[in-house]
């Protein structure tokens, strides 16, 4: 299994307590594919799980370009809406380069979480294409806050079939939004207020679709450090089956002092978490 050790951060907010981020990542190839084509980056502010796809290994070449595109995001305060589409635009650009038949054009999804600063009050600004996951976990629950950019997710929409009948659905890995194998496919943001104690997953398919959303809460309930969480997220996957890569990021908001998500839950210095869908100005190119 590959995977980071555990990154600590102190978002520049004027907020008292500071929160702290702490965050982890690790992907294994599973039991069954031979490649890792998904690639992750936990480079605060910001975080992200990008998902390959393309013949010729060429699925792995994308999604490690779309981590290169958002890797110059480090190191600044806060993130913008702008900022998220100007890396998927470069990751798009640079994809299509890859193509060398367009009935095997290499994509890839992304799920991205930046931290945006805004005062006393952080933001996670989750951005999705296709079928990748944020969850997050807090003291209102835990939910799955991005929505799946796939066939089974509009049939669900329809009331055609019901999430089990997805899980088993034989057009289940089929998406509908792709960097670079999908022309039109822009992000889709949801905006979450950063609520100490919580914790946000990004992860893959092959983690969303071995383990059930119960296995899943039941691993980051455990209140772990984000370096055991995403092992332990990972082997439950492979174990499960491992019918496709893995990968999973964890990011925790923590007291300072004592990096432990268990002991701050409950302690929330935030209301209710409420879920803001931000329209993007413009279609990316
Ligand atoms: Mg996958």
């Amino acid at each position: 299994m590959a995977q980071t050790s555990g990154v600590r951060w102190t978002p520049q907010v004027d907020a008292s307590p500071a929160p702290v981020i702490t965050a982890a990542g690790a992907s294994h190839p599973g039991a069954v594919r031979a490649h890792n084509e998904d690639a992750w980056l936990v480079g605060p502010p910001i975080f992200l799980v990008a998902d390959g796809m393309g013949g010729h290994s060429a699925g792995d070449v994308a999604s490690r370009l779309v981590v290169e595109s958002f890797a110059d995001l480090r190191d600044r305060p806060s993130i913008t809406v702008a900022d998220i589409e100007q890396a998927v635009g470069t990751a798009r650009t640079s994809i299509a380069a890859l193509a060398t038949d367009p009935d095997t054009a290499p994509g890839s999804t992304l799920i991205a979480a930046g931290f945006v600063a805004e005062g006393s009050q952080g933001y996670w600004l989750v951005a999705n294409i296709g079928d990748s996951r944020a969850y997050v976990l807090s003291e209102s629950g835990f939910e799955q806050i991005s929505r799946d950019h796939s066939v089974v997710q509009e049939m669900i929409d329809a009331g055609e079939i019901d999430s089990d009948e997805a899980r088993v659905h034989p057009e289940r890995h089929v998406i509908t939004r792709a960097i670079g194998a999908m022309p039109d496919s822009p992000p889709e943001f949801v905006l979450i207020p950063v609520v100490g104690g919580s914790r946000l997953l990004l992860c893959s398919d092959g983690l969303s679709g071995e383990l059930s959303d119960a296995a899943i809460e039941r691993i980051l309930r455990d209140g772990e450090p984000p370096s055991v969480a995403v092992a332990r997220l990972v082997a439950g996957a492979v174990e499960a089956g491992g019918h496709d890569n893995v990968t999973a990021v964890v990011v925790d908001v923590v007291d300072s002092g004592t990096d432990r998500v268990a002991t701050t839950l409950g302690h929330s210095f935030s209301s209710r978490p409420t879920v803001d869908t931000i329209p993007t100005k413009k279609k990316a190119s």
